[in-house]
């Protein structure tokens, strides 16, 4: 579904992808570990067009991303949602508003049919009572909660989650990892996931990617990544952060 072929990216003289080659099967789940700053973020920013590459192909289910004529690119682009760090809902809209604009704009729904299926997923991620509230009026952990409902309003194959709980309150971060944890149970849905919870990572990984200065120096399902890990890199990173 996903694929990185020869993918190289620089800012200014820092390359920070470098001929980078991997692929994600649809449906499946996939973590990406590494050290700060070895381009974990890029890679999603890629996948969301907000970066551009310097060099190679990237695909999603068949459609090119880049390099593309910009219709090819729209239809590649449909297929992701994204959730950040830091929320980015929209803060003058409310709750309910914040689910029904794309799709209405970019998908073509009628506002009843984003509006019925906006209520579904405020269910989902349990927060139906909220609809009416702004953004600043939820919690973080409430916030982030609505964030992963409008991401998957617009009913993405592939949802790419930048370290989604980094910005929350210890005791929220749980409430959140719960939902991620069901939505990657109950759907079809192919995650792409950055992330520092290794217990988490652990849990919904199908594979998990052990990155370094922008290559791919590892790879495997979760057990043995973190169990036998084969890389002294990895080995290290790991002794760090469990
Ligand atoms: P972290 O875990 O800290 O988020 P990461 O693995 O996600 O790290 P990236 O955010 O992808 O790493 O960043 C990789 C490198 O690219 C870093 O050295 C960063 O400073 C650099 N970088 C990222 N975005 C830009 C930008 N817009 N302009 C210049 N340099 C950038």
């Amino acid at each position: 579904l996903i694929r990185f072929d020869n993918v190289t990216k620089r800012f200014g003289d820092n390359t920070v992808l470098d001929n980078l080659c991997f692929s994600v099967r649809p449906g499946k789940h996939v973590t990406l570990i590494g050290p700060s700053g070895s381009g974990k973020t890029t890679i999603l920013r890629l996948l969301m067009t907000l970066e551009s590459p310097d060099e190679g192909t990237i695909t999603v289910n068949g459609n090119k991303l880049f390099p593309a004529d910009e219709k090819e690119r729209r239809e590649a682009r449909k297929k992701i949602g994204m959730v950040f760090q830091q929320f980015n809902l929209f803060p003058n809209m409310t709750v309910l508003r914040n689910l029904t604009e794309a799709p209405v704009r970019v998908l073509g729904l009628s506002k009843d049919e984003a509006e019925v299926r906006a209520k579904e997923l405020l269910e989902l991620v349990g927060l139906a009572d909220r609809c009416d509230a702004k953004p600043t009026q939820l919690s973080g952990g409430q916030q982030q909660r609505v964030a992963i409902a409008r991401a998957l309003a617009m009913r993405p194959q592939v949802l790419l989650l930048d370290e989604v709980t980094s910005a929350l309150d210890p005791e929220l971060v749980a409430g959140v990892l719960d939902l991620l944890r069901d939505i990657a149970r109950t759907t079809d849905i192919t995650m792409l996931c950055v992330t520092h919870e290794m217990n988490f990572a652990r849990d919904i990984s199908d594979d998990v990617l052990m990155f370094d200065a922008g290559k791919v120096i590892e790879s495997g399902p979760p057990e043995k990544i973190f169990s036998d890990p084969e890389h002294e890199r990895t080995r290290e990173f790991l002794g760090a952060v469990l």
